[in-house]
C-alpha cells in the first residue's frame, strides 16, 4: 500500500480501469478511488476511462470521455477488481507508463501490472480501497460521495455482508465509511428495487428452473425469453441471484444465451466452483465464478460436471444445508 501511494504521488496523470460488464464492486472501487484522489490531489488529473457501462449502476452517473492513445503515455494506470488482462474493459490500459493492479480475485498466474496488490480473502475490491484510505487517513481525504461508492461495492460483492469472506475488518471498514456519511435509504432503493418486467421475470425464471439429481439448480435464459420479457443482457444475467435459496441445492447456475456464446454464472455455498469455471474459459472466486460455453452440448457437459462435483461433495462432507 505504501508503494502504491508513493507511485500515485509521483504521477500528475492517473487513469483508473476496471473489468467489462461492471458490477457494484468494479464501479464502486474505481469511482471511490477517483473521488478520494481528486479530493486529496486537486492538482492531478484523475480519470476513469472504460469502454462499457452498467445500466444497473447508472444512478451513480457516467465516467470520463474517451481519450486518444497519446493521452495514456505519461500516465499511471490503476486497474481495480480485474484478475486477467483480457477482462479489462479499456484495452488502451497497456499504453500507460506504469500499471498497478488492485484485486481480490484468485490470480491465474498471468500478470499485466508492474506493481500488484492482491488479497483473495477480501470480500470486495472496495474493501481494499477502504483499507487503503484507512491506512493513510492522515494524508488522504474522503468525501461522502467517495464513501457511498465504496460502501456500495462492499454491500453488493458480499451479498449484503453475508458471504464467508466478510470479516471483522470488513465490518469495521464499512463502519468507518458510514461515519463519513452515506444516504443508505437512497443507495439501497437504487440497488434493490426492480422494474415490473424484472419482477415478473423472477417469478417466471423460478418456475422454469431445473434441479439435477444431486441438487444443482440451473436455468437457460434463451434469446427468445430475453426478447419476450424485453430484458437487457444485464437484466437477464441478474437471474442467478434468484436461484440461491433452495435447501440442499448448493450450486446454482444461470446460462445466458448471447449471439455467439453462452455466458455462465456459477454460484454456490460450501462447495468450490471456481475450478469448474476454470475448465470452461472462466474463473473467479470459490463460491462465485463466471465462465463461457459455446454450445448447448458444452452447457450440458458443464452441468454434468457440476452435478458430479456436488454429489461428491455431499458424500464426503457433513454440515451442509
Ligand atoms: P459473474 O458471474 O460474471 O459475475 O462472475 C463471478 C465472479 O467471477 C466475478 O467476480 C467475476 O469477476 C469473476 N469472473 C467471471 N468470469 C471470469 C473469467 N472468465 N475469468 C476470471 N474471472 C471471472
Amino acid at each position: 500500500m505504501r508503494q502504491i501511494l508513493d507511485t500515485i504521488k509521483e504521477y500528475k496523470k492517473i487513469i483508473i480501469f476496471r473489468h467489462f460488464r461492471p458490477d457494484g464492486d468494479a464501479i464502486g472501487s474505481t469511482k471511490g478511488l477517483q473521488a478520494i484522489l481528486r479530493a486529496t490531489y486537486p492538482e492531478k488529473e484523475i480519470m476513469l476511462l472504460n469502454a462499457d457501462y452498467s445500466d444497473y449502476l447508472a444512478f451513480f452517473g457516467g465516467e470520463d470521455a474517451p481519450q486518444e492513445d497519446e493521452y495514456y503515455k505519461d500516465a499511471l494506470g490503476i486497474v481495480i477488481d480485474t484478475s486477467v488482462a483480457k477482462r479489462i474493459s479499456n484495452k488502451k490500459f497497456e499504453l500507460c507508463e506504469k500499471i498497478i493492479k488492485i484485486d481480490h480475485h484468485i490470480p491465474d498466474g498471468s500478470s499485466y501490472a508492474d506493481l500488484e496488490w492482491i488479497e483473495e480473502h477480501r470480500s470486495s475490491s472496495c474493501e481494499m480501497i477502504a483499507a487503503f484510505y484507512e491506512c493513510f487517513r492522515d494524508e488522504l481525504k474522503i468525501t461522502s460521495e467517495a464513501a457511498t461508492y465504496i460502501y456500495c461495492g462492499m454491500v453488493t460483492d458480499s451479498g449484503r455482508f453475508r458471504y464467508r469472506e466478510v470479516s471483522g475488518d470488513t465490518m469495521r471498514l464499512a463502519g468507518m465509511l458510514l461515519d463519513v456519511g452515506i444516504d443508505t435509504d437512497s443507495l439501497y432503493s437504487n440497488l434493490y428495487t426492480d422494474s415490473i418486467k424484472a419482477f415478473k421475470f423472477e417469478a417466471y425464471a423460478k418456475s422454469k428452473a431445473v434441479i439435477s439429481e444431486n441438487g444443482v439448480v440451473s436455468i437457460f435464459v434463451s434469446k427468445r425469453m430475453q426478447k419476450k420479457f424485453k430484458l437487457s443482457k444485464e437484466d437477464a444475467s441478474a437471474v442467478v441471484s434468484h436461484l440461491d435459496s433452495l435447501r440442499g441445492c448448493l450450486i446454482w447456475i444461470a446460462f445466458i444465451e448471447g449471439d455467439d456464446e453462452i455466458r455462465v454464472r456459477l454460484r454456490s455455498r460450501f462447495v468450490t466452483v471456481s475450478e469448474l469455471a476454470n475448465r470452461y474459459n472462466g474463473g473467479g472466486h470459490a463460491c462465485a465464478a463466471g465462465a463461457t460455453v459455446y454450445s448447448k452440448k458444452e452447457m450440458k457437459a458443464l452441468l454434468a460436471e457440476a452435478d458430479e462435483l456436488l454429489g461428491k461433495y455431499k458424500n464426503e462432507n457433513e454440515g451442509w444445508i
